[in-house]
């Protein structure tokens, strides 16, 4: 099955749900960066959510850049995103490895921490960016974000998030994000939360090769949905070039550029982001200082 979102209305337009299967974006990451297991459930989460946020941007130069910063082994995770959506991303300690919680699973909370707060930056635009804050309350991402959105966003949601792994890699990734309309009733709402309970884990009803139309059905508890969009295809896809990079090799300074050209003939750097490696020569470092001064 191929990655998508679908954005869908349930309970005669009064409940707003989107759906996402990211097993090849989530897939992506973990080969990139070489993630242990529970650093793949925990990125891969939150790399679903930046999906989710960054399509709902309205336009193709908008940015979402969202920070985790967790008092867990895992370190800080960060994610960009456009509306596409394309996303990419980076951890910290991507070889982090846990026991299994409790419950027999990835033990998620752990690694991110139960403590820290979500950094959002939305940058569409206008003078100055978006910025919300929001504490962690369980490590757990999807808990995380669904506080954030009543805290920052002043939106009820639910969201869920799943990461199923394997010995081969992530064998599915997905989430939702359901929001309640203006002018929802207390008993639609109820409707939907009893779906979401009896519906079980994401990543499970999509490893049983359920649709994202069969989800969002089960999920809102309506056979009756609407389809608003169902071909929008999310990716893991970084942007870097040896121009960009150049870019950021000159913000550094002359100075500091003069020592690396004097110290090691060249400079080598690698892109955070896919582990893409642009080399400097003698010539070209020379080029960008002597540029500096212009
Ligand atoms: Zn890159």
């Amino acid at each position: 099955m191929t990655d998508k979102i679908i954005k869908v209305l349930a309970h005669n337009g009064k409940i707003a749900i989107t759906c996402i299967n990211s097993s090849n974006l989530v897939e992506e990451a973990r080969k990139i960066h070489d993630l242990s297991p529970v650093t793949t459930a925990a990125f891969g989460r939150l790399l679903t959510i930046a999906a989710i946020m960054g399509n709902e941007m309205k336009n193709k130069k908008d940015k979402l850049t969202i920070q985790i910063k967790g008092n867990g082994p895992i370190g800080t995770m960060l994610v960009t995103a456009n509306n596409i959506p394309k996303v990419k991303g980076y951890v910290a300690e991507p070889h982090v490895d846990l026991p299994l919680n409790e419950f027999g699973k990835l033990d998620v909370g752990t690694a991110v921490g139960y403590e820290g707060y979500i950094n959002v930056i939305k940058d569409i635009g206008l003078k100055e960016p978006y910025i919300g804050i929001s504490p962690l309350v369980s490590g757990e991402i999807a808990e995380d974000f669904a506080n954030y959105f009543v805290n920052s966003e002043q939106r009820q949601s639910a969201v869920a998030l799943g990461v199923l792994v394997d010995k081969n890699g992530v064998k599915s990734a997905g989430g939702y994000l359901i929001t309640p309309m203006p002018d929802a009733t207390e008993e639609e709402i109820g409707k939907v939360e009893q779906a979401i309970f009896k519906a079980g884990a994401m990543s499970k009803m999509l490893d049983s090769n359920m649709t994202l139309e069969e989800i969002a059905k089960k999920v809102t508890g309506d056979e009756n949905i609407e389809i608003l969009e169902d071909n929008i295809v999310p990716e893991y896809k970084c942007d870097c070039s040896k121009e960009h990079m150049k870019d950021a090799l000159v913000s550094i300074g002359k100075k500091d550029l003069e020592e690396i050209l004097k110290e090691d003939g060249k400079l080598e750097a690698m892109c955070h982001f896919c582990n893409k490696k642009y080399i400097f020569t003698k010539e070209e470092l020379e080029e960008m200082i002597a540029n500096i001064d212009k």
